[in-house]
């Protein structure tokens, strides 16, 4: 018996649509993992994405099974992709289709919120020339994040779809493995899969919490008491991206079922309908204007105090220079008793300031130079304290390496505020990034950090309090801030009072 030929693949970038940058090549091409091509794609030991859980379940069956290798590409997170990485992609994956010969099956690991300024679905378009070139019987699984924006396309040019499970997303891998194990049964003759999706209109930040506790986890932990009945095959909820102002955006529930196309309908229309009842439940924490915040945190009791700008986190796609905050904490900063901590990546603030600077007092302005739409340059008065380079340790495990590098890195003084100016930007809530500078942040009064969830590894069990701040930004949790043009509306909470049930919606 000739072995069943699959062919895997990966395409993941989450586009926030408001981000003032845009992702090109050479963000793909930097990211770890990065662009691989063919066999590249089998020799990578250290992954710890989807491509890994379809090896683990692929090669446990190799004597049934050829793997066919064709591209892994990730670009994290950022802004709309360029046309320059869509028609890289494209003519890649239209090659590399060729060149694949008969295929048995497909397995594809796609993020589902990813976006250029021409196509607001390319999940959708890259699932078509795949589709143009194999025929519509080949059986694909097509796993997705959690934060997928799924589209009728996308369900209409899969056989299966399945989400992670978590956020923080712990269960990449086990969702590329689940996905495999469902194509190899597939393939066995053992089901028949059949889909349906709900829409529902939702658009939500990711909550403080993950799906580790609360409504969300009572929602995920749902998925699996319907997988446990008979006949069921997978159930995911994708919760969106939340900054992606595109025209199929919202949660979607999605049922799959071994050839019970009523079972399937009823799942999905179910928990869309109780996702609904406790939608007021996902909504993001109170938050407070700048000062406010900070006037709030110079009141709390010990230390230290966190200030989160969850609107510029550089894990969501934002520049991660915004001057905000730091301009509310320069004028509040004679109300707070102890240090005050920020930190800017700032390439140009800090090429002119040397080793030999430190003592002298300098006029810069700083931040507001990634951040052109929501942001400007801040001027600022302030003593070098310290010059060093910026290998720093990666506290919160952010990246696939112990270490990051900063580039060079300058702490000023402007009176109690210890601003740390970085070359390059830092992927989260980094306490390394204060101590690199020789301050101990733990025992700062307020530290001031871009995070949404992020902080909670690396600060969350030292923390005394956490005040939020309404910052304008890329990745703002107020989604009154953003002036939607493409999504559907209405849409909750946007449209507070809106009235929807799922036979209409
Ligand atoms: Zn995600």
């Amino acid at each position: 018996m000739s072995k069943k030929r699959i062919a895997i693949c990966r395409f993941e970038h989450e586009a926030n649509t408001f981000s003032p940058l845009d992702a090109g090549l050479e963000e793909f091409q930097n990211t770890v993992g990065g662009i691989l091509i063919g066999e590249d794609l089998l020799n990578q030991p250290d992954r710890s994405d989807e491509i890994k859980g379809f090896l683990n379940v692929l090669r446990s069956s190799e004597e049934i099974i050829e793997i066919v290798p064709l591209i892994s590409a990730s670009g994290f997170a950022g802004g709309n992709v360029t046309a320059e990485v869509v028609s890289y992609l494209e003519e890649n994956l239209r090659q590399m289709l060729r060149e694949a010969g008969d295929l048995d099956g497909f397995l594809f690991a796609l993020h589902g919120a990813m976006a250029s300024k021409e196509i607001p679905d390319l999940e959708g378009y890259f699932l078509g020339i795949v589709r143009e070139a194999l025929g519509f019987e080949i059986p694909l699984v097509c796993t997705l994040d959690h934060h997928a924006i799924l589209t009728q396309k996308m369900v209409d040019l899969s056989h299966v779809i399945l989400a992670y499970r978590t956020h923080p997303h712990i269960d990449v891998v086990e969702t590329g493995e689940r996905g495999a194990a469902i194509l190899l049964r597939i393939l066995a003759g053992e089901i028949n899969p059949v889909m349906d999706m709900k829409k529902i209109p939702l658009i939500t930040p990711p909550p403080d919490d993950g799906t580790n506790s609360g409504t969300l986890k009572e929602l995920f932990d749902q998925l699996e008491v319907y997988e446990a009945q008979p006949g069921v095959i997978a159930c995911s909820l994708c919760v969106s991206f939340g900054w992606a102002d595109v025209p199929e955006f919202g949660w979607a529930m999605v049922a799959v079922t071994d050839n019970d196309k009523t079972l399937a309908t009823e799942i999905a229309r179910d928990h869309a309908t109780r996702i609904w009842e406790l939608r007021e439940g996902v909504l993001p924490d109170a938050m407070l204007p700048p000062d406010a915040a900070v006037e709030a945190a110079a009141q709390a009791e010990g230390r230290p105090i966190l200030i989160t700008d969850a609107a510029d986190t550089i894990g969501g796609g934002a520049p991660g220079d915004t001057t905000t905050l730091l301009n509310s904490l320069i004028e509040k900063r004679h109300k707070v008793k102890g240090l005050i901590l920020s930190h800017l990546p700032d390439r140009e603030a800090v090429q002119n300031i040397n080793e030999e600077d430190i003592g002298s007092t300098f006029t810069l302005e700083v931040g507001g130079k990634r951040d052109t739409r929501f942001s400007e340059p801040l001027s600022v008065t302030g003593k070098v304290l310290c010059v060093t380079d910026g290998i720093i340790e990666d506290v919160g495990k952010f990246t696939p390496t112990p270490t990051i590098d900063a580039g060079k890195t300058v702490c000023l003084a402007i009176d109690n505020i210890r601003l740390v100016l970085t070359e390059r930007i830092i992927i989260g809530p980094q306490p390394s990034i204060f101590r690199k500078v020789g301050i101990e942040p733990f025992e700062a009064k307020i530290v001031a950090l871009k995070t949404g969830v992020g902080f909670i590894p690396t600060y969350g069990h030292v923390a005394k309090a956490v005040i939020r701040s309404d910052c304008p930004g890329t990745t703002s949790y107020n989604m009154k801030n953003y002036d939607f043009v493409h999504i559907p509306r209405p849409i909750y909470p946007l449209d507070l009072e809106m009235k929807w049930n799922v036979d209409v919606g």
